[in-house]
């Protein structure tokens, strides 16, 4: 898309970023000048279309989809509209908590199948509605914005320089929207400090059933493993979004994170990760959001990673253009109107959500249940609150209250209660003579089957890791044998995952590598393996040490000469 009025007279803004807060501020700027008679020209640098990037559905409750209205951006755009939410419910060890949800529901947005995700979908929604009140759309990706000679008379074209591929374009104004984890700092205006942000990954499952979480549900999943404070699962249609947030969530943490929610029946079985990758989440709100001219929306200025609604975005953006508009080159007027004003309240709660996680995190299976308290609470005192989970409530400052609570007490408990929990009265029994091997080469993967089949083992070999920890919850093996080297998750978590699940922990498990390395080895046995076996695996070695661990009973069906020769 190029064009729209062009060049025009009077004042000149760039908006920097091609996502749904650089289309709805470039919208709201416009909007806002056509009711005050105000001419302005608007460019906005969306970048080029990273589409692998962008994974994300959008999350729309009633008042987002309003806000939305109110900018002009046709939802009938983005054509797919893929389901209401039934549930929102919030996950933390065996607790689940159901939250309410709004009059009018939520919607996930989204076509990711077909190539587009929500966001993105959403984002051209925004950026049609915007060029089509006279927004000149620029692919290009800035990179710093400067401000020569501050104090002169104002240079035709402004006194802004928004510098693209080393030439530079004068500008009066600038809306940085680029979203959370590119760290602009000094790049924007010195001093620029925009939000804080926590570590996170992301990725499309997609599976073979339709509705692979049951009714479609919205699921925080608290702490599923260390290092992730949380894990969302979001239905859209055939897949699912995933995203773990949290000071260790990478790729390998996400997709283990998803093992276990399959295995605790969170998620189908039978899944595969069809894109994943890292990303970053708002964490709070930046200490310096303005300059004279200069304002930052969106995830780059503020927001908590328990908001994964649009609503707190768009309500920013028409913020920031009404007092960009009115407080144009009066830097400290700006700042009162858009910051201390305009966003005093989702300042704060940003500040209270980002707070409330660690709490949360301490609260360990008290954590759903703070969600529950909060909402009974119901202090929503702001005619504004961001909410939760793209819901209007609870308000991320219950929400805080809550979970301090739940994490004293459960600091308490702690003192008092085994650090290891039982074992669940109906687990299922370990199957003699069931092996499972998993190994992403096939011919080991054979190699190795055919050889304990023909010690009268049974064998299920698994090509990729991402079904274990169900199978093994759900029908645990005598024994495992798992490579080192697998495609998303390597075999040394996977083996710490298992002995931390009380389902999982009694399964023996062997870990073989290729890499016949001491630090290999020391690894494997201190994630709980029961031995390492360099690979390729010479078969007596394998079935004496199985033996000695009792992972091959002494006389299985077929085993006679085997288990003599080790003798
Ligand atoms: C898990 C999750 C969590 C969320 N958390 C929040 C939240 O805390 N608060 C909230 O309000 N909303 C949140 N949302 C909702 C939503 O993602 C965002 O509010 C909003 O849509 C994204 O804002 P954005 O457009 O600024 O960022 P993005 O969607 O990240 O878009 C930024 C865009 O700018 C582009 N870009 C980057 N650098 C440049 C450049 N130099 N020039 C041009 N373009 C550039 C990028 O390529 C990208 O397209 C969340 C959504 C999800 C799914």
């Amino acid at each position: 898309m190029s064009g729209g009025s062009g060049g025009g007279g009077g004042v000149r803004v760039a908006v920097l970023g091609g996502g749904v807060a650089g289309a709805a501020a470039a919208g709201a700027i416009l909007l806002h000048a056509r009711a005050h008679a105000r001419s302005l020209h608007v460019k906005l640098f969306r970048g080029r279309l990273e589409r692998s990037s962008s994974l994300a559905p959008a999350i729309l409750g009633p008042e987002c989809r309003s806000r939305l209205a109110s900018l002009g951006i046709d939802l009938r755009t983005t054509r797919r509209r893929v389901q209401d939410v039934r549930v929102v419910e919030v996950v933390s060890e065996r607790r689940t908590e159901v939250l309410p949800l709004p009059a009018g529901g939520l919607w996930v947005v989204d076509a990711w199948t077909a190539g587009a995700s929500g966001q993105e979908l959403l984002s051209d929604a925004a950026a049609q509605a915007a060029f089509l009140n006279g927004a000149e759309i620029s692919i290009a990706r800035p990179d710093r914005v400067e401000r020569p000679g501050a104090g002169q008379a104002r240079p035709a074209g402004g006194r802004l320089l928004v510098r693209v591929d080393g030439r530079a374009e004068r500008f009066d104004a600038a809306v940085l929207a680029t979203g959370a984890g590119d760290p602009w700092r000094d790049r924007f205006f010195p001093g620029f400090r925009g939000a804080p942000t926590v570590p996170a990954a992301h990725a499309r499952l997609r599976f073979r059933t339709l509705a692979p979480l049951g009714a479609p549900a919205i699921r925080l999943i608290l702490s599923p493993q260390p290092g992730v404070d949380g894990l969302y699962l979001v239905p859209c249609g055939i897949t699912v979004y995933a995203l773990a947030f949290g000071p260790g969530a990478g790729t390998a943490e996400l997709c283990q994170a998803v093992m276990a929610a399959a295995r605790d029946g969170h998620l189908a079985d039978g899944f595969e990760i069809a894109a994943a990758g890292a990303t970053a989440l708002p964490s709070g709100a930046g200490a310096r959001l303005t300059a004279p001219g200069q304002v930052a929306v969106g995830p780059v200025a503020l927001g908590h990673p328990l908001q994964i609604g649009l609503s707190q975005t768009l309500a920013g953006c028409t913020r920031a253009a009404t007092a960009l508009l009115e407080h144009l080159e009066d830097g400290p007027a700006l700042d009162r109107r858009y910051v201390r004003d305009g966003l005093r309240e989702m300042v704060r709660e940003a500040n209270e959500g980002a707070r409330a996680v660690p709490w949360l995190v301490r609260s360990g299976r008290r954590a759903a249940g703070a969600f529950a308290r909060a909402v009974r609470a119901g202090n929503i005192l702001s005619s504004f609150s961001s909410g939760v989970l793209g819901l209007p409530g609870p308000s991320p400052g219950a929400l805080l209250e809550a979970a301090r609570w739940s994490g004293i007490v459960s600091a308490l408990e702690r003192l008092l209660r085994p650090a290891l929990e039982p074992l669940p009265p109906s687990a299922p029994v370990v199957e003699p003579d069931l092996y499972y091997v998993v190994d992403d080469d096939g011919a080991a993967r054979d190699a190795l089957a055919q050889f304990l089949e023909s010690q009268g083992a049974q064998v299920v070999t698994f090509s990729s890791e991402l079904a274990l920890f169900a199978a093994v919850a759900r029908r645990p093996p005598t024994a495992i044998l798992l490579d080192v080297v697998l495609q998303w998750v390597d075999g040394l978590r996977l083996c710490e995952g298992l002995k931390r699940h009380p389902l999982t922990r009694g399964c023996r498990v062997f870990v073989m590598s290729g890499l016949d390395l001491p630090h290999v080895r020391e690894r494997a046995l201190r994630a709980g393996a029961e031995a390492f076996f360099p690979k390729p695996i010479e078969p007596q070695l394998l079935l004496q040490i199985l033996a000695a661990h009792r992972a091959l009973r002494a006389d299985p069906p077929g085993a006679g000469a085997a288990l003599n020769h080790v003798g």
